[in-house]
């Protein structure tokens, strides 16, 4: 057993990295169901018109289930779409489906068309009887109006980086976009997490990788790497995470251990970094 609480405040992370392929998904289904293993209440919500998350959380997102589409474009409740994982009552997901790859052009022309996930997610978490601890939202792998959505509506960045070639690239790109929308949308906003994940210790490359994103971030990169492992691949296809899939796997072993630290650096951890 591990000794953990909850502040009974919501954490709202926006799992972002422009890149595509880097694990933003998988970290964001992984750790949110980590949290919720160890007693935390968790929404995901799924902003990839892809749907990978609500797939990964067996949670059902045909072109007529009630999405997130709706309530980006319809105005719907957050309430009316949210649906419970079968891996744990603790677990909430908002589900993407087809519908989602319109409305980043749809969004174009809506009013507020940058605060509309913030302002359903603000009016639903003020209704909820029973409080969210995190509400972690995977993001598409562009800055389009649903990414901007997500920092908009979220306080914290989280950012997976896969231990490869190229891991950096981009990077000064997205902390810039921090700042803008910083600046322009959401003063609260801050990159807070870094998450190394398909780490292959055999390579000396992903010891490279690792060892410059620590120098480069020193407060934001947690302790925790993910090491490439089958497992973590192969529980989407079974509608699961990791964690539910394979609960002694070195993979859901490690993401529990990332999903511990989060909760115990609470808000104030990253403070000391700079986005
Ligand atoms: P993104 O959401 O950034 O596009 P995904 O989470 O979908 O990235 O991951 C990309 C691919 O890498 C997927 O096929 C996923 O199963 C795989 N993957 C992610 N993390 C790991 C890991 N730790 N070990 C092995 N495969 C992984
Ligand atoms: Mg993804």
């Amino acid at each position: 057993d591990v000794d953990v609480s909850f502040t009974g405040s919501t954490r709202i992370l926006t799992i972002s990295n422009q890149k595509g392929g880097v694990g933003k998904t998988t970290t964001t289904v992984n750790i949110a169901a980590a949290i919720a293993s160890l007693g935390g209440r968790v929404l995901v919500i799924d902003l990839d018109p892809q749907g990978n998350a609500s797939t990964a959380l067996g949670v059902p997102h045909t072109a007529d289930t009630p999405s997130i589409y709706d309530v980006l474009i319809d105005d719907v409740p957050l309430a009316d779409v949210i649906q419970v994982s079968p891996e744990s009552d603790n677990l909430l997901c908002a589900p993407s489906n087809i519908h989602l790859a319109g409305a980043e052009i749809e969004l174009v022309t809506q009013v507020a068309r940058e605060q509309r996930l913030k302002t359903a997610l603000t009016d639903h978490l003020a209704d909820l009887e029973q409080t969210l601890d995190f509400v972690l939202i995977d993001c598409p792998p562009s800055l389009g109006l649903l990414t901007i959505n997500a920092f908009t509506a979220a306080t914290e960045v989280f950012l997976p980086i896969q231990c490869e070639y190229y891991a950096l690239e981009g990077l000064s790109q997205l902390l810039g976009n921090v700042k803008m929308i910083q600046k322009h949308l959401n003063p609260a906003l801050r990159l807070s997490t870094i998450l190394l994940t398909m780490f292959d210790a055999r390579t000396r490359l992903s010891q490279q990788v690792a060892e410059e994103v620590r120098s480069h971030f020193t407060g934001e990169v947690l302790d925790t790497v993910i090491p490439r492992s089958v497992r973590v691949s192969e529980a989407p296809s079974f509608g699961k995470t990791v964690i539910s899939y394979d609960g002694s796997s070195a993979g859901a072993i490690a993401y529990r251990e990332a999903a511990l630290e989060i909760v115990r650096r609470g808000d104030a951890g990253a403070e000391e970094g700079d986005a």
